[in-house]
């Protein structure tokens, strides 16, 4: 079997063994499948279960675990939260950095009150430009993530929910690439929404969390059976939320080892520079995540440059989102003032609890053979 290497953890982490094991306890007990809903004793192990998780979860971000909801994916919590916003207060605008995912994104131009603030070229939200939307504006949310996918840079997230707070504002945090990587405090930072998601940690995809502050806002997207304290109806997953818990209770553990990437990011980075002078590495001078690079290399394609590194059995990332297996140029660079040709030609390298040296040393004789050859 050939040796696959996996640099790509911002896009999906793979399962982590502690969640695996937790879903096997769930998906081979006695009749499989739980509802958590139901009275016997089957729904009430379910039930059990999904508290546990709960906790788990909860205890990652600092959120109080009352007011933690358990849904399918970030994507849902981002636009559950946008949307509702929207309708609730149909004539302040909502106010989005212009670097977000594109659930944020993409679900807010759908909205006719959204206006995007501007990011400066080091990756971070223009703080100036926000006051001044904020002074001039009627604005019930900002809504800006905790640490860019693409980048890793992280933003200054005290700052934004104090100002979006100082104006009146709520403030929602996109806290995806945060959570497992740096510590992230819902209450400490006073945030109005937190949303996460379990497969960014090593958990499974299909579960994720949306954690409410105490702003007394109760955003619901899906109506019919009332769970989640009728803020999420639909029968609960209990396999991917039990694996869920079980990632956030490793990613809690496993946090101050988790910083030690920094020495594999650093080697990396290095050594690129050595191999490949010219790459522009982004982000690099403010506070980024540990275990993200992402770079431009001058005159070339990150669609290519991928495929080469598939050939190499290295599975590695430009850092946009994309869903149909297209290659498009990446959208935070084009937010941070580089043009098209910077942002067609970006990579992103993410690592995670599985990876070891001998990754990086493996992708960077991969990358002295790829860049070889595009020089010529
Ligand atoms: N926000 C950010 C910052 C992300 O990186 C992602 C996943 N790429 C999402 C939201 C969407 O998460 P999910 O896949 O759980 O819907």
């Amino acid at each position: 079997m050939k040796n696959r290497i996996y640099l790509d953890y911002n896009a999906t982490a793979p399962l982590h063994p502690r969640a695996l094991d937790a879903m096997k306890v769930v998906l081979e007990c006695e009749h499989g499948a739980h509802n958590a809903s139901a009275v016997h004793h089957f729904g009430r192990e379910g039930r059990k279960t999904i508290e546990n998780a709960r906790k788990n979860v909860a205890a990652l971000v600092n959120a109080d675990s009352n007011m933690l909801i358990f849904n399918s994916g970030a994507t849902e919590g981002n636009n559950t939260v946008l949307k509702h916003m929207a309708s609730a207060y149909p004539d302040d605008i909502i106010l989005i950095s212009a670097a977000e995912h594109p659930s944020v994104l993409d679900g807010a131009e759908m909205l006719d009150n959204v206006r995007l603030i501007p990011m400066l070229s080091n990756g971070l939200i223009d703080l100036d430009a926000l006051k001044n939307l904020l002074s001039n504006n009627r604005v019930s949310l900002v809504s800006c993530m905790f640490v860019n996918n693409e980048s890793g840079a992280i933003q200054d997230v005290s700052k934004i929910s104090a100002l979006a707070h100082d104006s009146g504002a709520l403030f929602h945090c996109d806290a995806t690439q945060a959570v497992g990587r740096i510590a992230v405090d819902m209450k400490a930072l006073n945030i109005d929404f937190l949303t996460f998601s379990s497969h960014k940690i090593g958990g499974p995809q299909g579960a994720a969390a949306l954690a409410l502050g105490l702003c007394g806002q109760t955003p619901s997207l899906l109506f019919g059976g009332g769970q989640e304290k009728q803020l999420r109806s639909g029968t609960e997953n209990i396999a991917a939320i039990a694996g869920f818990g079980a990632a956030a209770r490793a990613a809690i553990d496993g946090l101050d080892d988790y910083q030690k990437l920094s020495v594999l990011r650093d080697k990396l980075e290095c050594k690129i520079k050595e191999i490949s002078p010219n790459i522009e590495i982004h982000c690099e001078d403010n506070a980024r995540v540990c275990n993200t690079s992402f770079f431009s290399v001058p005159d070339a394609n990150s669609q290519s440059l991928l495929m080469a590194f598939d050939l190499e059995n290295i599975a590695i990332s430009n850092g946009s989102a994309c869903s149909s297996g297209t290659v498009k140029p990446s959208k935070t660079l084009r937010a941070m003032g580089k043009d098209e040709k910077n942002a067609s030609s970006a990579l992103r390298i993410s690592m995670g609890w599985a990876t070891k040296e001998d990754d990086i040393d493996a992708f960077l004789k991969a990358w002295a053979k790829i860049y070889a050859r595009i020089q010529k």
